[in-house]
């Protein structure tokens, strides 16, 4: 028998999946891990589920309490179904830049979510600063503090990064992906470079974010912006000091959208905003590369959560994206 008991053992464990009209374009494989398949619904399913087991080892969240995060969704998504399968209560304050969609999703899990207008980090009342806060003001409450919580890339390190290596019997020359909180990125690059410090391990950023000039020049300059969710950032994480970075590549949003609706049309694969970037990076390392070369990224999460907006022409033409 082959049977997972319950939300939790079905986290993680993810098809690799070849990207066949980028790989027949570039001559290279691509594949995409497909976290959009986790039983939450995205790759942060892996971290929240290392961030609660963390704290219940620690023993800093106690039966009944509450896990309080500031999230763009997806990990606020993860946690409000962990919540649910382990008897905690949730609290997740998000930005109101989010889609709807995330929104609606994560009351319908049961989070008490709180909508606050989007400010920079710097500003006391960011929504990670302001998360933070809450939960150290409330009883047997944990702050899953996603960004900085090391158990975040542990989880990428030990499961994602892991899996990657034995789904390609170690025959891997790249790995590419975008950051938010930079735990997928950097648990998966110290992993693969812990079997082989020839996998090249290469940052995709989106524009709006530092992380780009950050690797070529040394400095974070923001420029821009971008339609994309739960990626980009203005500082480097401690889920990103250390990481290993061989490089980096700046992705727009036209590339972006460009590659998503072809993953639909041509691949079949209905995918989030972010996968754009990624897949867009991984077609531009592969230009770079020259065929032959397998080169892994991530499938973050899938569209019916943007259907409002990346799905939508109407959005889009008013973006002047359409
Ligand atoms: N894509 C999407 C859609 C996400 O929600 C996130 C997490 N914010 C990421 C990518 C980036 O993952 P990480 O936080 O591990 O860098």
């Amino acid at each position: 028998m082959d049977i997972k008991h319950g939300f939790v053992d079905a986290v993680g464990n993810t098809p690799l999946i070849r990207l066949n009209s980028f790989s027949e374009e570039t001559g290279c494989e691509i594949l995409g891990k497909a976290e959009f398949l986790n039983p939450g619904g995205s790759v942060k399913d892996r971290a929240a589920l290392y961030i609660i087991q963390e704290a219940e080892k620690a023993g800093t969240l106690q039966p009944g309490g509450t896990v309080v995060e500031g999230t763009a969704g997806n990990t606020g998504i993860g946690l409000a179904h962990i919540c649910n399968a382990k008897g905690y209560k949730c609290l997740i304050i998000i930005p109101d830049t989010q889609s709807q969609e995330k929104i609606d999703l994560l009351r319908t899990l049961g989070a008490e979510v709180r909508t606050v207008p989007a400010v920079p980090y710097r500003d006391a009342n960011n929504y990670v600063k302001l998360s933070g806060r809450l939960a150290s003001e409330m009883e047997n409450a944990i702050w899953a503090n996603q960004f900085d919580n090391l158990a975040n890339r542990r989880a990428h390190y030990e499961t994602t990064g892991r899996e990657i290596w034995e789904q390609t019997d170690g025959k891997i020359d790249a790995w590419v992906a975008a950051t938010g909180t930079g735990g997928t990125y950097a648990g998966v690059a110290m992993f693969l470079k812990d079997q082989n410090p020839q996998v090249r391990c290469v940052v995709a950023d989106p524009m709006g974010s530092g992380l780009y000039s950050y690797v070529k020049t040394g400095t974070i300059t923001l420029e821009g912006s971008s339609i994309t969710e739960g990626i980009g950032n203005s500082r480097i994480t401690a889920n990103m000091e250390g990481a290993p970075i061989d490089d980096a590549i700046q992705i727009d949003d036209p590339t972006a959208i460009k590659v998503v609706y072809q993953l639909l049309q041509k691949d079949g694969l209905f995918m989030g905003g972010s996968v754009g970037i990624n897949v867009g990076a991984a077609v531009a390392l592969a230009k770079q590369m020259g065929p032959g070369h397998t080169i892994v990224t991530v499938l973050c999460d899938g569209g019916s959560r943007y259907q409002s907006r990346l799905y939508n022409p109407q959005w889009l033409a008013e973006k002047g994206l359409a």
